[in-house]
């Protein structure tokens, strides 16, 4: 069974590459990705830990850019590593320096907050932020502190240094890695039958159809619309580890229930980008 997107300590997961293998494998996953938001620190560790196991780790990103002022998520697999080295330095680096505002916006607002010490290879996100405020006593929930202060609209909220989704879909072909549209049914920034050709445009190569806050008929529609674009389909849990307080439509590792097969593709683009 084959899982496409899943994080770590690394960035917003609360596992350990090492933790998220062990329960991969215990799930029955027989392919795993590691996706964390602009690092790929974590997979040298989940290497390490899967190779007793038989267990197959494919090399993956899930970049942070914007597109149409919005969030949007490209995954990329299978990117050379020694390409991707500088240029998410500065993507890392950015993150590092988003967290700090959001810091210093929530001191203006009267909610001071510390963030725990994190590694220069390690990239920040929001949920960092959320946790603090729960340590910190100002919020009683995660949920609650991106409803009061950091969801896309909060008070507290940075949105991400500029990057665009097409740059980010560049760079990652630059880099020999396959850049596929995460999630489109969560992005906030236009219709999701819209934007797909300009993405396809920019060289984009596949979209993540199967995804937990995907309804089934929305698995449909992109099925439908990989089709007609010749694109290549994944899907995966996006996995943040076992939750405190679960989100509506969270889903364990392999909760999805995908066929290998669908990895045999996306491998076959990785070959010819780096030809
Ligand atoms: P960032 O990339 O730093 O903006 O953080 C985005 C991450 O925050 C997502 O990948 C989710 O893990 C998490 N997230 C986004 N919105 C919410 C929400 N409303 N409640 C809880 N977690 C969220
Ligand atoms: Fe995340
Ligand atoms: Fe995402
Ligand atoms: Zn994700």
């Amino acid at each position: 069974m084959l899982e496409l997107h899943c994080h770590t300590t690394f960035s917003d997961g609360t596992l350990t590459p090492r933790q998220l293998v062990e329960r991969a494998v215990t799930k029955g996953v027989k392919a795993l990705a590691i996706t964390d938001h602009d690092t790929i620190f974590g997979w040298n560790e989940a290497r390490a830990a899967a190779q007793p196991y038989g267990l197959e780790i494919v090399p993956g990103i899930e970049l942070s850019t914007v597109y149409n002022e919005r969030s949007m998520h490209i995954l990329g697999f299978y990117p050379d590593p020694k390409k991707l080295e500088m240029p998410l330095n500065e993507r890392i680096q950015g993150r590092h320096r988003r967290a700090k505002k959001m810091v210093d916006k929530l001191a203006e607002l009267g909610f001071p907050i510390e963030l725990p010490p994190m590694p220069g290879n390690m990239a920040p996100g929001r949920p960092h932020v959320a946790k603090a405020l729960l340590a910190a006593g100002h919020v009683t929930s995660q949920q609650e502190a991106f409803q009061r202060f950091i969801g896309d609209h909060g008070p507290a909220y940075v949105p991400y240094e500029k990057f665009t989704a097409q740059e980010g879909i560049a760079l990652l072909r630059q880099c020999g890695a396959v850049p596929i549209w995460a999630h489109p049914y969560l992005f906030r920034g236009g219709v999701v039958e819209e934007v797909l050709p300009e993405l396809v445009k920019a060289g984009l190569m596949g979209v993540e159809v199967y995804h937990p806050q995907h309804s089934i008929s929305e698995e449909r529609v992109l099925e439908e619309l990989c089709e007609q674009y010749g694109l290549l389909m994944t899907g995966g849990s996006d996995y943040h580890g076992p939750q405190p307080k679960p989100k509506a439509g969270d889903i364990d590792l392999n909760g999805l229930k995908l066929s290998l097969e669908l990895l045999d593709d996306v491998k076959q683009a990785a070959a010819n980008l780096s030809r």
